[in-house]
């Protein structure tokens, strides 16, 4: 049993807090506050084949170091995970890093559509908690740009009562950019390449599929306003859509090309100041659903090739929190509301029992984000530097407290 003393809640009132456990251990949390362990719904762990850049040993170091005990990762690792057996196998080879980690992160898998394998969406449907499509192509080689595989996609989750998670880039208009922009230079080109429209166009149709099919879609990495705008128009149309945002949508604007150069490019890319605000409206009006990092680390010597053959990507799963117990001081969002974005809903949207994972947080604690300490193996932020106040100093997941201030 682990014996949390003097407690705050997110009410404020002051409790002694059980947590089921092998070790006894009592923790004084004077000054701290409880949340309940948060979920990362959107994580490139890299095992298999990329794990110069991250393992399940770094990437559940950063998870605990960020206050996160749950995350859900995707499939786009080499090979990637599109049959059941790769499942089965990305697991043993999960469940084998972990233990060596001596870490038990919950996690989940994502399979990834693929249009030769559409078979492998029943038989892998009770090992997955759901299944990612690329409508434009990112990182890796799965992509499903062509219609009819679409409505297969869509259909087939839907049957499968499964839930479909949607990458949003039109790939016609994307190559049509790519055309338009060959040979450019400049990494501030990336979020006009990957222009709005792109991902407006896809997110159309992503919803009207959604409806035609009643399938369960979410939309991941949502950037602008006019998505929004489509969100909250087929929510309230009744279309079973839950939308995630990111903490680089949510932090970075374009302007920050000038300094960062490519450690600021992903797909899809950063946009503007006033789709930094739309996003923050729609956290408060429940348009966005859920934060998930899209914690994608590429390593230094991979970002610093010049533009055009710099990989997407970016760092996020130990920071997101902090980032947000730092916009809860400036009174941009509240405590209720990160739990809300950062648990409660991602349990109601996949569909997983709650567990007795905790996090102590020190809202008061101010601190650097530090390159240096940082667990995931890229070792680089695009926060480093930025002074957050608010931060985990305790993660307990299944019975087992971490202290991080250690
Ligand atoms: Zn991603």
């Amino acid at each position: 049993m682990i014996e949390i003393k003097n407690v705050q809640t997110l009410d404020g009132e002051i409790i002694e807090k059980l947590v089921p456990a092998r070790e006894r251990r009592v923790i004084d949390a004077r000054g701290l506050t409880l949340f309940p362990g948060l979920i990362d719904p959107h994580v490139h762990f890299r095992t298999p084949g990329l794990e110069h850049k991250e393992n399940w040993i770094s990437g559940a170091q950063a998870a605990i170091a960020g206050g996160i005990t749950t995350v859900f990762d995707m499939p786009n690792t080499i090979p990637p995970t599109i049959t059941r057996e790769r499942v089965l196998e990305k697991k043993r080879m999960i469940d084998g890093q972990l233990e060596r980690a001596d870490i038990p992160l919950n996690y989940g898998l994502y399979l990834g559509a693929d249009k030769n394998h559409f078979a492998e969406i029943e038989r892998s449907k009770q090992e997955v908690v759901g299944i990612k499509v690329f409508m434009g192509s990112s990182t890796g080689e799965l992509l499903m740009d062509d219609e009819e595989s679409l409505h297969t996609a869509f259909s087939l989750a839907q049957k499968n009562d499964l839930l479909l998670a949607i990458h949003a880039e039109d790939e016609q208009l994307l190559a049509k950019r790519k055309e338009l922009f060959k040979g450019a230079t400049d990494p501030a080109v990336h979020s006009k390449l990957r222009s709005r429209e792109v991902a407006i166009e896809a997110t159309r149709r992503a919803l009207a599929l959604a409806k035609t099919y009643k399938t369960r879609l979410y939309l991941l990495h949502i950037g602008t306003k006019e998505e929004l705008q489509l969100i909250r128009q087929a929510k309230q149309e009744g279309v079973t859509v839950f939308a995630e945002t990111t903490p680089h949508h949510l932090f970075l604007t374009e302007e920050d090309y000038k300094k960062q150069g490519t450690k600021v490019q992903m797909n899809p890319p950063i946009r503007t100041k006033e789709d930094v605000e739309s996003l923050w409206d729609a956290i408060h009006t429940g348009i966005i659903d859920t934060i998930g990092s899209d914690h994608a680390p590429h390593t230094l010597e991979e970002k610093s090739k010049p533009y055009g053959q710099a990989p997407s990507g970016i760092p996020g799963v130990e920071t997101t929190l902090p980032l947000l117990l730092n916009a809860h001081h400036q009174k941009r969002i509240s405590l209720a509301e990160i739990v809300k974005l950062m648990r409660g809903n991602i349990l109601k949207i996949f569909l997983v029992e709650p567990n007795e994972d905790f996090v102590l947080v020190d809202l008061n604690k101010s601190k650097r984000v530090d390159e240096k300490k940082l667990k995931t193996r890229c070792g680089w932020s695009p926060y480093a530097g930025w002074e957050l106040t608010g931060w985990p100093v305790y993660t307990i997941v299944q019975g087992r407290a971490y202290d991080l201030q250690k």
